[in-house]
């Protein structure tokens, strides 16, 4: 649809309205000057100067009509600027919304389904990039009519993205099953696309949601249909998928932690709990590692492996990190002389460029002895770059910083890589720990650690310590250090002034 600028634009409107003032100011001049004396013209004065207010009156009503006309104008101008879709003549993504919307009403009142499809070019912007913009728009005009053409009379169709399209279609619209119309579909709208200088093939996908079944809120449908288009476009090329009340949760959840976690920052919600490490010889607490807690003010407390990976993915994990550094190292001092704080360090920020700036200054703020730091630094985050990673733990151990490899034996495991590394210690993970007791593999692959760490004059941890029995065949392969439920879980600092004889308790409080 061919949409044009408002006749009247608004210089033209002031203009017609200064145009007329200006007359009826002439006319009123000239009927001052003249309409004194008895008679004009032979006209009487009363005459002339109803005359003159007539003419004045249509001025104003001529550029008052005008002006009107002109408002009408805008606001149609505005209407098709933002309900159609200057290229496809389709509906917009804005009035697309207004049809979901109203179809919701209507559907919630009559019960009958109506399905919103979202139908997608797999990655146009690729195929815009390639072909350049002009025939990108000639290949969607061609898709817009080519969808117009194979759906029933008055169905809604909008494009509401680049290359996505949108269709309400009520149930019973065709004869076809949902799934037979959908296919079908698929098959005739991926046939190629004549263009002016080529044949142009792509691919689509298709996500649906069912109104009123999974919900009434546009946006809400929107997103919805999106979530089972991604699922679709994992599923393979020409796929469809429904949209399914999972694909929602595990996708409103990331993108509410992803927008929550800023202001859970700012807001203060982040607090550190310390789980007590154990020295396996004598029982004794060597040390204390900082975990993670957030406590939403609505939500409650939200577990770190549902928010840590998206603050890595999102670079929010650098300014979190900053904080559990600081606020472990603030604690540390209140933790008994010889015990040390253990805090994770996520691959990301170990990567930044400043983070042994970042090290260093924490540790002058806080007046922290380097020897009361532990940073436990997973193996994948060494993987990245080795010899950024060689460089930074060499830096650390020259300031009296020890490292413990964390999650020992689910990395990448080449233990000849560990040889270029300078750290102090190895934190066997909890998986091998858990299947210990059943699994003799475990048993000797826990030895082995222990073995190597022996070799490589560096000390053991065990983490997921949870039984007796498995602290026994910890003993037993020689692991020197523990740290599990079984000696105590994470909780929240009050261990103030613990008389060293009772270091050994496992509870805290
Ligand atoms: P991780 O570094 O492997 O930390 C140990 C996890 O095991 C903690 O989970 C701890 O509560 C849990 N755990 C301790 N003892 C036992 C046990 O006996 N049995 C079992 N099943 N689990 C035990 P949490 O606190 O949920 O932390 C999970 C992960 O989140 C941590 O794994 C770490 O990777 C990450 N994380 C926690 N705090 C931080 C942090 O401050 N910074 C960064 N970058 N990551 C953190
Ligand atoms: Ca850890
Ligand atoms: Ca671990």
């Amino acid at each position: 649809m061919q949409t044009s600028q408002p006749f009247r634009t608004p210089i033209f409107r002031l203009l017609t309205i200064g145009a007329a003032g200006l007359c009826s100011f002439i006319i009123g001049l000239w009927g001052l000057r003249y309409g004194m004396g008895d008679q004009i013209g032979g006209l009487p004065a009363e005459v002339i100067g109803a005359i003159i207010a007539s003419l004045c009156a249509l001025a104003a009503a001529g550029s008052s009509m005008s002006f009107f006309a002109g408002v009408d104008e805008s606001a149609e101008y505005v209407f098709r600027e933002t309900q159609f879709d200057k290229l496809t003549g389709l509906h917009s993504r804005a009035a697309m919304i207004g049809k979901i919307s109203e179809a919701a009403v209507a559907t919630s009142r009559t019960g009958e389904p109506v399905y919103l499809i979202d139908i997608d070019i797999d990655r146009f912007k690729h195929i815009n990039d390639s072909i350049g913009d002009q025939h990108g728009d000639e290949l969607l005009r061609l898709f817009a009519e080519r969808l117009k053409g194979n759906l029933p009379e008055g169905i809604e169709i909008g494009r509401i993205g680049a290359g996505q399209f949108c269709v309400l279609l009520p149930d019973g619209a065709t004869p076809l099953a949902l799934d037979e119309l959908v296919e079908q579909l698929i098959e005739l709208m991926m046939k190629p696309y004549q263009l002016k200088t080529h044949l142009q093939s792509i691919s689509i996908s298709v996500g649906i949601v069912a109104m009123p079944k999974d919900g009434d809120d546009p946006i809400i449908l929107l997103r919805r249909s999106n979530l089972a288009l991604q699922q679709a476009r994992s599923l393979g090329v020409a796929s469809w998928a429904v949209f399914h009340p999972d694909m929602g949760l595990v996708a409103e959840q990331r993108q509410w932690i992803e927008s929550e976690l800023h202001s859970a920052f700012k807001r203060g919600d982040f607090e550190l709990h310390y789980q007590p490490q154990l020295d396996l010889s004598n029982q004794r607490i060597v040390g204390y590692e900082a975990l993670i807690r957030w406590r939403h003010p609505t939500r409650g407390m939200i577990a770190p492996m549902d928010f840590i990976p998206i603050a890595e993915e999102t670079g929010m994990i650098v300014p979190i990190g900053e904080w559990v550094l600081r606020k472990a190292c603030t604690d540390a001092h209140m933790l008994p002389e010889d015990c040390f704080v253990a805090v994770n360090i996520s691959p990301v920020q170990f990567m930044t460029k400043d983070f042994m700036a970042m090290v260093r200054t924490i540790l002058n703020e806080t007046r922290v002895m380097p020897q009361k730091l532990e940073l436990e630094v997973t193996e994948t985050a060494m993987m990245q770059d080795r010899e950024r990673a060689a460089k930074i733990l060499e830096e650390l151990s020259e300031m009296g910083i020890s490292v413990a490899v964390d999650d020992f034996g689910t990395g990448y495991s080449n233990l000849s890589y560990l040889i270029d590394f300078s750290f102090q210690k190895l934190k066997i993970d909890r998986s091998f720990i858990a299947r210990m007791e059943q699994d003799s593999n475990s048993g000797a692959v826990v030895s082995t650690i222990v073995g190597l760490s022996r070799a490589l004059g560096v000390h053991t941890i065990a983490e997921g310590v949870e039984t007796e029995s498995q602290a026994t065949l910890l003993r037993a392969a020689g692991c020197e250090v523990v740290q599990g439920y079984f000696y105590g879980r994470p909780e929240p600092l009050v261990i103030n002034h613990i008389p060293a004889e009772q270091k050994q308790v496992a509870n805290l409080h």
